[in-house]
């Protein structure tokens, strides 16, 4: 499988070297030229596969040939051993035609986890196979960082950093990533809000001749396309659970950046019978707005109880954006 920049003008990748690139050179994101696609038949014999089960089959087309299908597996169902339901992503009815897709079962409690526990591992493997060490750098509001740092926590073959807002974390989340012990965890408070956090890592990742010889640096935020690829999983896990591809299926989703969303609109194009996918946003809604007017505008942030999903701009509307 190859994969694409949205704006045209970077070298098509392949799913390996994808993994270890943030944007594209050319400003883009990376997306894959095609889709894979499943008939209904296809789609109702995964009826009774387990989540990881599951998740190997929807990964492999992604993967393709860069990771032999039996060592994709093993890293796989590896990916889903730290969550503490055996469910791994449960469903709860709250009414006649109402679910809960829980999604906190994971070991930080955020639905991050089912990517960045898969994430954390592929980079570890492909680095093995290279021999090749990189830096991971993001920034958080709380959720990404805590997530991140759990995911890669046993990588050997990387270093971590993680940029927070000093003391405008959550204490729970500044306790879930100041307290793993592992030398290849770093952690940075900064005097500042998020913005100032991103910023410094846009800053980081867009020269990055600070970082010794043979390093670079490697997105763990969802412009990373293993990210969006982990997620799909769940919208067919859900929707198998309901009756599809017999039954057609809503989900309503709290967004921030559109990687989740963007996750089930490509479960959609895949082949998952979605009726409607409902975009949750707090009062930093540019999202809503632009679906309700057309316009696609920014407004100032507003800081809200909601920290994940304050955003001026999501970074992976642009990939819907491709592929309307
Ligand atoms: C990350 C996050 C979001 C936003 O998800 P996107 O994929 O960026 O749209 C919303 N809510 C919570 C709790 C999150 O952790």
């Amino acid at each position: 499988m190859k994969y694409i920049s949205t704006r045209g003008k970077a070298p098509a990748l392949n799913f390996e070297d994808v993994l270890l690139t943030g944007l594209a050179p050319d400003g883009g994101l990376y997306v894959p030229e095609k889709l894979p696609t499943y008939s209904a038949e296809q789609i109702a014999a995964w009826s009774k596969l387990s989540y990881a089960e599951l998740a190997f089959e929807i990964v492999k087309p992604f993967v393709d040939d860069c990771i032999p299908q039996e060592d994709l597996r093993a890293i796989v169902n590896d990916s889903y051993s730290d969550f503490r339901h055996g469910a791994i992503a449960p469903l709860v009815q709250i009414d006649q035609n109402e679910w809960v897709l829980e999604l906190f079962q994971g070991p930080t409690l955020a639905f991050k986890d089912f990517a960045l526990q898969m994430l954390g591992r592929l980079l570890d493997y492909v680095l093995e196979r290279k021999n090749q060490k990189v830096v991971v750098m993001g920034a958080t509001s709380g959720d990404t960082g805590s997530a991140a740092i759990q995911g890669c926590k046993r990588c050997k073959n990387l270093d971590i950093f993680i940029l927070h807002p000093y003391q405008r974390v959550s204490e729970v989340q500044r306790r879930q990533m100041t307290t793993v012990a592992g030398d290849n965890i770093h952690n940075i408070a900064l005097k500042g809000h998020f913005d100032h956090c991103q910023a410094m890592v846009k800053a980081s990742f867009a020269d990055q001749s600070f970082l010794p010889e043979g390093r670079q640096l490697v997105a763990v935020n969802s412009i990373n396309w293993a990210r969006i690829m982990a997620q799909i999983v769940y919208y067919f896990y859900a929707g198998l659970a309901l009756g599809a591809p017999g039954r057609k299926v809503s989900f309503s989703v709290p967004t921030g950046n559109f990687g989740d969303i963007y996750a089930g609109y490509l479960a959609k194009q895949m082949g998952l019978p979605i009726d409607q996918l409902v975009i949750a946003t707090n009062c930093n809604d540019i999202l809503h707005r632009f679906v309700s007017n057309n316009r696609f505008e920014k407004q100032e942030l507003q800081h809200t109880l909601s920290p994940s999903m304050d955003i001026v701009i999501s970074s992976n509307f642009e990939r819907m954006l491709f592929d309307g």
